[in-house]
């Protein structure tokens, strides 16, 4: 399962209600802020959730609203510092802005207060902890390097416990043995197999986050049978035009994409002050039903839906 906590809503420039974009992914004990537009580091405060394991940051572009709020954050870690390490994930040319940003304006010579890496990431799996992986994605938006995001658990066999019950089976490391594939000997002399007790391999939740995006037929097979889909809503269609002019999509054209690639739901972010809400849920909702429009500090849970 991963959660989600949107720290930002907003298009291009802030609203009164929503922030600039952000977010936080969790699984387990690990943490991903996806975007820091500016303010994202207040927006981390409000909500509750703080800077702790907050060490790994994955940049979809290098916008500024997507990357300004690295300035801020990275300034008051100077004075205050309150995580070990940071590391910012990012396509070429997302970093090299990030870069400029980050030594000349905000450290102009000192060195950070904690280790700093930025790693250039390409189309890929780039992280991958025992349970899940993340994958980076190549997507079509203004400049190079535009990357989207999709977090994968992986596929397992699910304990049974009742049939581990009606075995015999102690608690304890046998039942760790078998969870990990292998055979145990009872107290009794008897024989236990992992197949007695596991049950058919099951697909892990898939979770894709897309940034801004210009098109969606090079994101189908990507999102395929997604369980959680986010991505941009910048515009609706009366103005979808506009929405290609600036390579961003419209609601309608968010849903359809859901709806191609079979996705379980959908969360709408990216929202510009143009519009009503309920006029963006409206557009997508025609198309694809399971929809939500994010604001700042929603969260939501992605699980495998079957
Ligand atoms: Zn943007
Ligand atoms: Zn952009």
């Amino acid at each position: 399962m991963f959660e989600i906590l949107f720290l930002g809503t907003s298009a291009s420039a802030p609203s009164a209600k929503r922030g600039l974009a952000g977010q936080i992914v969790s699984h387990n004990e690990y943490r991903f802020l996806i975007d820091c537009g500016e303010g994202t580091q207040r927006q981390i405060l409000q909500s509750g959730i703080g800077f702790k394991r907050l060490t790994r940051i994955l940049l979809t572009h290098g916008h500024l609203d997507h990357i300004l709020g690295l300035g801020g954050l990275l300034s008051t870690f100077l004075r205050w510092e309150a995580i070990e390490e940071l590391e910012v994930f990012g396509g070429r040319s997302t970093l090299e802005r990030v870069r400029t940003l980050l030594y000349d304006v905000v450290l102009r010579g000192n060195q950070p207060p904690m280790p700093l890496r930025m790693t250039e990431i390409k189309p890929g799996v780039f992280f991958e902890a025992d349970d899940f992986t993340v994958r980076a994605v190549p997507v079509t938006h203004r400049g190079s390097d535009c990357l989207g995001f999709v977090f994968e658990a992986k596929a397992r066999r699910p304990f049974l416990a009742e049939k581990a019950d009606a075995l015999g089976v102690p608690f304890g490391p046998e039942r760790r043995d078998l969870v990990a594939g292998k055979s145990v000997t009872l107290s009794d002399g008897r024989i236990v197999n992992a197949d007695d007790v596991l049950g058919p391999l099951e697909k892990g939740a898939k979770f894709v986050i897309i940034g801004d995006a210009g098109r969606t037929d090079n994101l189908i097979e990507i999102c395929q049978d997604a369980d959680g889909l986010v991505i941009e809503s910048t515009y609706l269609n009366e103005e979808a035009e506009m929405a290609k002019q600036f390579s961003h999509l419209t609601a309608q054209q968010a849903a359809e994409l859901a709806v191609k690639a079979n996705v379980k739901k959908l969360i709408l972010t990216h929202i510009s002050r143009r519009y009503r809400e309920k006029d963006v849920l409206a557009e997508a909702q025609a198309v694809f039903p399971n929809v939500i429009v994010a604001r700042d500090f929603d969260q939501y849970q992605i699980k495998r839906e079957i």
